[in-house]
């Protein structure tokens, strides 16, 4: 994955307020890809080198995801490359769809490089995705998914998972390298042609004192997004900058990052916004494929042994789940 291994995609999904939780839970540490994309994929970049968690564990740990309910917002089913194991994610949206529409997080989703996704179109049609996003990035990125060959075939394999009822959304993730404009108008008539409902950019990140951050300064990605944005403006498909509260602040023109949400948004145009994820602990964790339950900051940082929330066990992610939601109460009444 790139840059927004972190990210959802919602527009139009009905999700209840109260659903303020974004959790990551990493299926595994394996993609046939890892020496394509070398150091341009951010979890070459921050993984330690650690055993994986058993097949066994990960169904454990998701179905504890699933009894935490409808507090959790997003269930973000990643990798490396999650459908290196597609069992872990049939395993997942089975006991997903199980469970009754109130007492389940509200939205599970797969991000994926799409590689053997038209293999499972029939299986995720049984159990299906809430959204499905791959990504398609920038040849300057270094990243496999800028092979013009993929492109076509992502898009494709996208629009007929959703045809089949697979997924109710599809999205694309892109980075943005150097100049957003020269590096991803191209891309932009193929994304709106498949009726792609989310195209996600965010700024490519890069090492810097042992935790990753946007190789742009804010003084040159801001005036390049307020272009962008004016020339994505007649696009079909929704785009979202998916920025810091920095950034956010500059661009919505002073309006800060809500402190009782998730996430927060500013449209610039009637189908380009701005969002930002709530910096505040409470809104996120994220269980690493070895088994380390982590905090968004802790996400970033490169090599980290152990996560702030520490090491799953059993019976562990009801009592996370809890503490994050005191956590959100203390930061809503300070
Ligand atoms: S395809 Fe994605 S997960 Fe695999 S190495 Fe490349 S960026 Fe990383």
């Amino acid at each position: 994955m790139s840059v927004v291994a972190e990210s959802a995609l919602e527009v139009d999904l009905e999700i209840e307020s109260n659903a303020q939780v974004l959790c990551n839970l990493e299926l595994n540490n394996t993609c046939r890809f890892t020496t394509d994309c070398g150091d341009a994929c951010i979890l070459n970049q921050i993984a330690p080198r650690a055993p994986a968690m058993s097949a066994q564990r990960v169904a454990q740990v998701g179905r504890e995801i699933i009894d935490a309910g409808d507090t959790i917002r997003h269930v973000v089913l990643a990798g490396k490359e999650p459908l290196e194991t597609p069992d872990r994610v049939l395993g997942f949206l089975h006991a997903y769809h199980q469970r009754p529409l109130n007492s389940r997080p509200g939205a599970v989703g797969l991000l994926t490089s799409g590689i053997n996704l038209d293999q499972h179109i029939d299986a995720f049609a049984r159990t299906p995705l809430s959204w499905c996003i791959t990504s398609l990035d920038a040849e300057r990125s270094g990243l496999r998914s800028t092979q013009a060959t993929k492109t076509n075939a992502s898009l494709q394999t996208l629009t007929d998972l959703k045809a089949a009822g697979g997924a109710r959304l599809i999205g694309i993730n892109s980075v943005v390298a150097m100049d957003a404009e020269t590096e991803l108008m191209p891309l932009a008539e193929q994304i709106d042609a498949a009726g792609v409902d989310q195209w996600a950019l965010s700024p490519l990140l890069v090492p810097h004192k042992g935790a990753m951050k946007p190789y742009l300064p804010l003084s040159l990605l801001a005036p390049q997004l307020e272009r962008l944005a004016h020339r994505l403006a007649n696009l079909r498909t929704v785009v979202s900058f998916d920025v810091d509260p920095a950034t956010f602040e500059r661009l919505s023109g002073g309006i800060g990052v809500a402190p009782d949400q998730w996430r927060s948004t500013f449209w610039l145009t009637s189908n380009v916004r701005l969002t930002a994820k709530s910096p505040a602990a409470g809104y996120f964790f994220r269980l690493r494929f070895d088994g380390q339950l982590l905090s968004r900051d802790d996400f970033l940082k490169q090599d980290l042994r152990e996560g702030t929330y520490g090491p799953y066990s059993a019976g562990r992610i009801k009592t996370l789940v809890d503490k994050l939601g005191q956590l959100r109460q203390q930061k809503v009444a300070a």
